[in-house]
């Protein structure tokens, strides 16, 4: 090995130990959460991607209520409804600027009719922390609302029927960011085939309204998907990558010694 390939293997064991710090389970560099109400003049905390508390907000929570009441509880439009115990709508702030998209709930999520709160959701909870945030700033959700029997890959029937709630979620919410977990939800909202490993790094531009000519398009960042990262740590460097890129996008400061 010469100095310059010792240099690399230095440089890229350094890179992974300050990823796992930010990633892994220990060390997590967590901001204190803010303990004033969101909304009111804050002086030393740092931003947050959640709109001031208004009407907007009340009414953003209103409606997303509605979608799950009036069409999701009781959803029968695909055969997923015969195995499921609860339909998972998603759950966070309406009035947020970033929301979260995975593929489809898990036993888990399927059993407590919350979105990522098994392992992966567990990563996914880290890597908001590491972005300086919570949960309670953000909106979780799937591009299905039910587990596929066995968590197989969600069918192509299956995300035709379910993908018009993400999309009404998306349009009531109006975020700036979206983050697609994984590639079928990358995929799915991007409507392409390209492989999760060359969408990733950077943004796409996303219409909810499914149409670019149709309203105004929303940043989309795609990224590997947390239960991938539990099979593949390696690649949390590549995700927070991602991830800065997206707090870089909502002024979110990012710690000096994780530029
Ligand atoms: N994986 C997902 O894509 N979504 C969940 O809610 C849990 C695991």
């Amino acid at each position: 090995m010469d100095n310059e390939q010792r240099q690399q293997t230095v440089d890229a064991i350094r890179q992974n130990l300050e990823t796992d710090a930010i990633l892994g389970a220990s060390e997590v560099p967590v901001a204190k959460a803010a303990k004033a109400p969101v909304g009111a003049p804050q002086t030393d905390s740092p931003p947050k991607p959640r709109r001031p508390v208004g009407p907007d907000e009340a009414d953003k929570t209103k409606r997303l209520e509605a979608l799950a009441n009036e069409h999701l509880t009781d959803c029968r439009k695909c055969q997923l409804a015969q195995e499921r115990n609860k339909v998972v709508f998603g759950q966070g702030s309406a009035d947020t600027e970033l929301v979260f998209v995975g593929e489809a709930p898990g036993a888990e999520e399927d059993k407590q009719g919350l979105a990522f709160v098994g392992r992966a959701g567990q990563l996914l909870t880290r890597m908001i922390q590491a972005m300086g945030i919570t949960r309670d700033d953000v909106y979780i959700c799937n591009v299905l609302k039910c587990r596929p029997p066995g968590n197989r890959t969600p069918s192509t029937d299956e995300i035709a029927a379910c993908s018009p709630y993400l999309m009404e979620q998306v349009q009531i919410i109006a975020p700036k960011v979206i983050v697609a977990l994984g590639a079928p939800a990358s995929q799915t909202l991007l409507a392409t085939k390209t492989s999760i490993g060359q969408l990733r790094g950077r943004f796409h531009d996303f219409y909810p309204s499914g149409s670019p000519l149709v309203g105004q398009p929303v940043k989309l960042m795609p990224t590997y998907h947390p239960a991938y990262l539990l099979r593949n740590p390696a690649d949390k460097n590549k995700v927070w990558d991602d991830l800065k890129i997206v707090m870089t996008e909502l002024g979110l400061p990012i710690p000096q010694k994780h530029r």
